[in-house]
């Protein structure tokens, strides 16, 4: 059995449907088998691919976004690859024999050994020490390989070419793999990033007719023997503009911001980033420490135009009052207690836009989406409609629409996901609403490997019926670390550097 996953980041059928006469590789797939995949909630990168390789939810996972609260150092905690212990698809396949190579999946960074090769994805901090094993980051760096190209921060419709040149080589690095593995996970990013920004615009359709004409290069390259799953960790639609979480919880009196600093924030509403590229930014902030590691220049340049006089970076965590009855980190927000989550709730269900219309579809509590977690779990967890719930911090501004000052739309994270999946293994299955986390076991399955009890999901029968659920454990044993350790200490010794 060979399988290549070919994750499309945020691809929904409401956006490609209309475009699939243009699209002919992925409407060859469609045509076999196709259904909506619902993602997890929130339906954010973090936590959603790793919602698909450990086939756990975000509770089960402890991770419901980029960024976690410690409410104890009053601070907010980058969320890296490190921070989850969950056996993933690969520890599984590894155990039975199977290599596989992972490359480019968000979450994936810093790289661990794996039984395979493990090329870590966005958010990434630098392009350093991103592979696994560690030499392979030469030879990718030789092929001029990129995490992410210059697109993804400048969304410049000029920058789409290079934007196609990376989706290129992220394929033609899988197909390298393609003897040495029986399991190939590949996440294709830039979808992402071009369709917050475009949209259904004719630079969107554009891009995704590459994609789609690169796509079918590499299936031509691809032995027949391998199955080929696409799917996307989350769906996608368009948005009428943002509503400030934190504004609004501070003038219903919940929190208070102290805005006597500038922070990032700040600063991302200087350069009108929007919500998704500000915190892919800190991401990188936070993770490199510095900002002249990371940035493009011409974007250092932006910056330094239009940033104001020797005002210094300050992190939200150094504004909000950690002792106040909420702390949001949208869509998530944590209440001192029960009696104040009711009552955000039903206030937030009740906010409207200019238009009158209801902002927040549905606010969950917490403890009802993620039964059983071990963690802390937030205590709300805002579904929005056609606003983004943005936590940057911009003092009395409670709205921003999209239609006063873009030409076109833009878009953000919704749960309709797509799967459709084409090859020799593949099986005629009539889908019954799978969810992100029906994939891990599906995969499994198809391999012929027993499904933890534990994990959430269930497979979909779509790579065969081949294994049974047993009571097999679902935590990664973390000591492999050491072992790691001990062999690079060999190799050293060898060497002579000992
Ligand atoms: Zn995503």
């Amino acid at each position: 059995m060979k399988v290549c996953v070919i994750g499309l980041d945020g691809a929904t059928w409401d956006l490609l449907d209309p475009w699939l006469d243009d699209l002919p590789t992925i409407k060859s797939f469609a045509d076999e088998r196709r259904t909506e995949l619902d993602s997890c909630i929130p339906p954010l990168s973090m936590p959603a691919w790793k919602v698909y390789s450990t086939g756990m939810n975000p509770g089960d996972l402890g991770v419901f976004t980029f960024v976690e609260p410690d409410f104890e150092d009053q601070q907010f905690k980058t969320v890296t690859n490190e921070s989850f212990t969950t056996r993933e698809i690969w520890d599984y396949l590894g155990e039975h024999g199977h290599q596989s190579a992972v490359i480019n999946m968000p979450t994936t960074y810093p790289p661990r050994d794996i039984d395979g090769w493990m090329i870590s994805g966005p958010f990434s901090g630098k392009q350093e020490d991103y592979t696994w094993p560690a030499t392979l980051e030469r030879t990718l760096n030789r092929n001029e390989y990129t995490i992410l190209p210059e697109y993804y921060l400048s969304r410049d419709p000029d920058d789409i070419d290079g934007a196609v040149a990376s989706v290129e080589k992220k394929l033609q690095t899988a197909l390298g793999f393609t003897e040495k593995t029986d399991f190939i996970h590949m996440t294709l990013y830039l979808t992402d990033t071009v369709q917050h920004t475009e949209w259904d615009s004719p630079v969107a359709k554009a891009f995704w007719e590459e994609v789609d004409a690169k796509l079918a290069w590499f299936l031509d390259q691809l032995d027949e023997e391998w199955n080929v799953v696409l799917m996307s960790d989350h769906g996608f639609g368009y948005t009428k503009g943002r509503f400030y979480l934190n504004t609004w919880l501070e003038e219903q009196g919940y929190i208070h911001i102290d805005d006597s600093g500038f922070d990032l924030g700040d600063l991302f509403g200087v350069v009108g980033l929007d919500y998704d590229r500000a915190l892919a930014l800190m991401q990188k902030l936070r993770l490199s420490g510095f900002v002249l590691d990371v940035l493009p220049e011409s974007f250092l340049r932006k910056v330094a135009r239009q940033m104001p006089g020797n005002r210094k970076l300050e992190g939200l965590q150094d504004k909000i009052d950690w002792e106040a009855d909420a702390v949001a980190l949208a869509p998530l927000i944590y209440t001192r207690n029960k009696q104040i989550a009711d009552e955000i709730r039903s206030k937030l269900l009740e906010v409207t836009d200019r238009d009158g219309k209801r902002v927040i579809e549905e606010v969950y509590y917490g403890e009802n989406i993620y039964p059983d977690a071990d963690v802390r779990v937030p205590d709300l967890v805002i579904k929005h409609t056609d606003y983004g719930i943005s936590d940057i911090v911009k003092p009395g501004v409670l709205f921003e629409y999209d239609g006063n000052w873009r030409h076109h739309k833009t878009a953000h994270h919704r749960r309709n996901g797509i799967l459709t999946a084409r090859g020799p293994d593949v099986e005629d299955v009539s889908f019954d609403s799978p969810r992100l986390y029906d994939i891990a076991p599906t995969i499994l399955d198809g391999f012929g490997i027993d499904i933890p009890t534990e994990m959430r999901g269930e497979s979909t029968g779509l790579l065969g019926n081949n294994a049974q659920r047993r009571d097999v454990p679902v935590d990664r044993n973390v000591e492999r670390v050491v072992e790691h350790d001990a062999h690079v200490e060999q190799k050293l010794k060898d060497l002579g550097y000992l």
